[in-house]
Order: structure tokens, then sequence, then C-alpha cells
């Protein structure tokens, strides 16, 4: 038994700043749900990746456009849970104008805080970070990692100079 049981003592104004953050993060990940960004279609695209996650019913479909090795324009739609498109709107901030070496460091460090969650987010994640809450659930952890497979996916296809490709999650 606590000290607090034993005293009957409670302090209800303590911040609870563990919460504060969880609403927090709510709210982002509502946020990039209703207002996706990069939401559009590129006419122009030189990859289309699509991704599927039977677990959850999640879809992504994302339009690259490079500029040599570097992803110069992504857009990405999709529909399903709140957590796999949130995700592919908070990726597609991060990754915009970045280089493919860079893309993969950050998927690396992405994947890292989802499957080996330990209170801390990197930095250069942006509003990723607020994703990290589904890494206490195991099937919510591929809603989170769809986007960046498939991304993964159309990198892979950029690099071998094909167009299209689709994915299913296992
Ligand atoms: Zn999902």
């Amino acid at each position: 038994m606590g000290w607090a049981q034993r005293t009957g003592y409670s302090d209800v104004r303590q911040p609870q700043p563990e919460l504060e953050l969880d609403e927090l993060y709510r709210e982002l990940i509502l946020d990039h749900y209703k207002s996706p960004r990069h939401h559009t279609k590129l006419a122009h695209a030189d990859v289309v990746a699509e991704g599927y996650n039977p677990v959850c019913g999640d879809e992504v479909e994302m339009e690259l456009v490079f500029a040599g090795d570097t992803l110069a324009e992504i857009g990405v739609i999709g529909r399903g849970c709140s957590i796999s498109q949130a995700s592919g709107s908070m990726m597609s901030e991060v990754v915009q104008g970045k280089d493919i070496a860079e893309i993969r460091r950050l998927s690396g460090e992405f994947t890292r805080m989802m499957t080996e969650p330990d209170g801390t987010a990197p930095a250069d994640l942006g509003d990723l970070e607020a994703l990290q809450g589904a890494a206490k659930f195991a099937a919510r952890v591929k809603c989170a990692t769809l986007a960046w497979h498939t991304l993964a996916d159309g990198i892979a296809q950029h690099e071998k100079g094909d167009g299209v490709v689709r994915r299913e999650e296992a």
C-alpha cells in the first residue's frame, strides 16, 4: 500500500503531466485526421505506392515526385482509422524535401519509437511523436507504420525505375 492510501491523503491539485500530454497528442492526431496535410493527387507523380493494412482496414495511397535522390513532393490520400491517416499526414510533413538517406534514417527512428518505446521521441519526427502512445498496442503499431512501409516501397520502386507498387501488410 502506498503512502497516500495509508494516510488517506490525496492532493487533487497535483498536476498530471502525463494525462495532459495524452490529451495534447489526441488533439494532434485528430487534427491531422480531420485536416490531412499534403492530401492531394499529383498528376506528375513518378511513383504511386499503395498500402493496405487488413488487420484494421486502413488504406493509404501516395504519389511521389523525385528530383534525383530527393523526395521533392508527396501526396497522401487514404481511409481508415485516425492513427493510420494521421501518421500519413504527419509523415508527409516530415519527409517532403528530404533526400532518401535522410528519409530512411527518420523511418528507422520512427520504427524504433513504435517498437521499442521508452517514453521519448526524437526531436526531428515533428508531430509524429504524438503517435508514441499507440506503441503500447501491437495492432495499432501496424496502423502507425503503414504509411512508412508504403513510402519505403515507393522509394524502392523509384530506385528500381518502376512506377507502381502495392503492399499488403501481413
Ligand atoms: Zn488502423
